[in-house]
């Protein structure tokens, strides 16, 4: 009788110490908080609850990043992290916020647009739980996300979702997914309250440009691409052919589905008065047929699978041993996004929007991505956040 307690205590015993062997490092992922430093153009910091209040005290509420330039004029919105396993868009974005000082308008950053989803991870697809970007001062670590936002912050899944207001069936994992649940509810899911405040900002602040920073696989068709619906299109098409001439790469216009619903690229523009528009760059470590998973493979973007793919016309974009690396993604979505701001504010003298100090592609693959990283340690003293 004895014995048999001793085994079944010493098996609990075994039980507790394997879920807490894989756990905590989960729960330290969930926990861990990137420092983000606030440059010099940064004049308010917003939660974005105070658009969408049903987000109060969750782990779906995100900062809002406010750059006011000195004089008016027009208003961009820029997202990273819509899907946490894109992270390019929250890289590029956190450049804006330490670098960007507008002259004209208002800029408006949200780093982290699916908060949630950041806090999410993929090990079951081998992804690492977080990645460094080297800088001169040491590497600044990151959490690598996933696509989706935390069953933990919002579940159950429905069998199938249902696009709010136009009742297209979309699936079941979609009603996770921040980029299928634009325009969003005030009283919805966590995330079409996430999408709802962004909704909100876009028409109380009268935003005139919505740009949101994604990365695709190169052997998925919609890549290297600017995403605009018609009435993104002209501006879309004079920003991609001019990085084109100007910066020598490569960003190609596809139109936006009217039918397809949820998507940023679609919703925004028809729930709203502002031109959106979304950004997609090669990311090779996204992509299915490759080795493993590593944070090298994810920086350089250098697959040996996917250059015989290419060899084989298989891939979206061109692909040779140099790879795609982390410095052309975010360099790409720089110059792209400085660039719609170039091309609107061209057309809308009344609403220009004017912002210095950001790097553009060259500058980018010059550098490297850390080294428009400051060390947060030495940083003023209240110009640290961590999210
Ligand atoms: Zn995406």
């Amino acid at each position: 009788m004895r014995r048999e307690a001793t085994v079944k205590a010493s098996l609990a015993a075994a039980l507790a110490g394997l879920v807490l062997w894989g756990g905590l490092p989960l729960y330290r992922h969930r926990h861990f908080g990137v420092p983000v430093v606030k440059g010099p153009g940064v004049t308010a910091v917003l939660k974005l609850s105070e658009f969408s209040k049903g987000l109060e005290g969750t782990a779906a509420d995100t900062t809002v990043f406010v750059l006011q330039g000195k004089e008016p004029g027009g208003r961009a919105l820029v997202m990273g992290n819509t899907h946490a396993s894109e992270p390019e868009g929250m890289l590029t974005a956190l450049i804006f916020i330490e670098h960007a000082v507008v002259e004209k308008g208002t800029l408006y950053v949200i780093p982290f647009f699916n908060a949630s989803a950041g806090r999410n991870t993929r090990p079951g697809d081998g992804y690492p739980l977080y990645f460094d970007v080297p800088t001169e001062w040491g590497s600044k670590r990151f959490r690598f996300g996933n696509r989706d936002a935390s069953p933990l912050d919002q579940w159950p899944d429905p069998d199938v979702t249902v696009h709010y207001p136009t009742k297209q069936l979309l699936s079941y994992i979609d009603a996770r997914n921040t980029n299928r649940t634009w325009p969003g509810r005030p009283g919805g899911l966590p995330m079409e309250r996430v999408t709802f405040g962004a909704m909100e900002l876009i028409r109380r602040e009268k935003v005139d440009l919505a740009i949101d920073i994604h990365g695709a696989e190169t052997m998925f068709p919609v890549t290297n691409c600017i995403v605009a619906p018609e009435k993104s299109v002209r501006v879309a098409t004079m920003a991609a052919l001019t990085v084109k001439a100007a910066e020598g790469f490569e960003s190609h216009v596809e139109p936006s589905p009217p039918r397809f619903h949820g998507l940023s690229h679609r919703e925004i523009g028809d729930h709203s008065d502002a031109l959106p528009f979304l950004l997609e760059a090669p990311i090779p470590f996204l992509d299915q047929p490759t080795g493993p998973k590593t944070v090298e493979f994810f920086l350089d973007g250098k697959d040996p699978f996917l250059l015989s793919l290419s060899k084989k016309k298989k891939l979206f974009v061109p692909y040779d041993e140099t790879g795609w690396s982390l410095e052309k993604r975010v360099g790409q979505h720089c110059s792209t996004t400085l660039e719609i701001f170039r091309q609107f504010s061209r057309r809308n003298a009344d609403r220009a929007l004017v912002v210095k100090g950001v790097p553009r592609y060259a500058e980018i693959l010059e550098n490297g991505v850390g080294h428009y990283y400051a060390d947060p340690s030495k940083a003023a003293p209240g110009t640290v956040l961590r999210h």
